[in-house]
């Protein structure tokens, strides 16, 4: 007998937006709810101004696994992602990174700008509590409650409905500060990107672009990652200072022949999963919780796609 008929989903990056699709599909009633302007997560594209764009998270995705090799085949057929020929294997949502997530959540009940702040679970199910006091959909109760919040996030929330699912203290995130700069002239970096080896280096990855598909081919658009170590030690700094310290760096790496017309810093403070729990999703079928993300399975975007199935996966084997 079906006993899960509603699911809110906490989340929409790539595990939510997954694992909404896969109930949807089954004939779950799926509502999503993200904090963000727009669904992706940290698969994201940052407008600073007309066509100047970057992704200043993800960089790009590539698919070993069956099931995201297919998905990914899907994504290139509907013109949504692309590879980058940065390096074989290497792909890109297009024109945004943001696009996958968006083409799996489209046609799907989603609330973006809508931080969940509560949870609460009684005989009846589970009731959300949005930031400003409200209740989600009128006090709607859902039969099952997925959260895909980076983990620290996740526990925080579930906290406020007094339960705990301890796997979440495992997993670890490394910060990281990102600058995006634009650039007049030719690109003073002669690679398409560089990624560093020093890991007390400050900045870890450069890259351009405006060489993704999809993306204007002028101006360049640098994307900087700084280091884990290097991050860390400046998580709490402004982000002025933080644009100014990294914009010195970026300069003394291509040689000091930055002529910046843009550029903004912006704090990922969990940006790639250190510590995985190492399941490929949570479920708690007696209170009909579960968790997905990669902090399951690792930080990479196929990790958090094979957890958000795995979780409708799960979901849907109760139902
Ligand atoms: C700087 C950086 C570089 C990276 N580079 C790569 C790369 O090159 N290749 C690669 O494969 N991976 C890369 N990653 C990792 C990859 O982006 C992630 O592993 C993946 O996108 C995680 O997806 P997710 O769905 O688990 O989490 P997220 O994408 O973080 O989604 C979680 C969502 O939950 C929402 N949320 C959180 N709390 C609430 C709340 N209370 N209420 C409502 N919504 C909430 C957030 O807004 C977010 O949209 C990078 C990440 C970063 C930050």
């Amino acid at each position: 007998m079906s006993t899960i008929h509603s699911v809110a989903v906490i989340g929409a990056g790539m595990a939510g937006a997954i694992a909404a699709r896969h109930l949807a599909g089954a004939g779950v009633n799926v509502l999503v709810l993200d904090k963000g302007r727009t669904v992706g997560g940290r698969m994201s594209t940052r407008r600073l101004s007309g066509d100047l764009s970057f992704d200043h998270g993800a960089q790009y995705f590539t698919a070993r696994d069956p099931r995201f090799v297919a998905a990914v085949a899907a994504w290139v057929a509907d013109g949504v992602a692309e590879p980058w020929p940065a390096e074989p294997g290497w792909f890109v949502g297009t024109p945004t990174m943001r696009a996958p997530a968006e083409a799996l959540t489209r046609d799907l009940d989603v609330l973006t700008r809508c931080t969940v702040t509560q949870v609460h679970r009684d005989s009846e199910g589970w009731r959300l509590t949005v930031a400003g006091g409200e209740p989600v959909a009128g006090g709607r109760r859902f039969d099952a409650l997925l959260v895909t919040a980076p983990a620290p996030q996740a526990a925080l929330l579930l906290a406020t409905a007094g339960v705990s699912l301890p796997e979440l203290d495992r997993v670890r995130y490394a910060p990281c500060w990102a600058l995006m700069l634009a650039h007049d002239g030719p690109s003073p970096l002669a690679q398409t990107f560089w990624r560093g080896s020093d890991p007390a280096a400050p900045v870890a990855w450069l890259a351009q672009n405006n060489t993704k598909p999809g993306r204007p081919a002028r101006p360049v658009a640098l994307v900087a990652h700084a280091s884990p170590d290097w991050s860390r030690r400046h998580l709490e700094d402004e982000a002025p200072h933080v644009e100014a310290l990294l914009r010195a760096e970026v300069a003394g790496h291509v040689g000091g022949a930055l002529q910046a017309t843009a550029a903004v810093a912006h704090r990922w403070r969990y940006a790639l999963v250190e510590t995985a729990i190492g399941e490929p999703c949570l479920w708690r079928p007696e209170i009909g919780l579960g968790f997905a993300g990669d902090g399951c399975l690792g930080g990479r975007v196929e990790a958090a796609y094979l957890s958000g199935l795995a979780l409708a996966e799960r979901v849907l084997s109760d139902a």
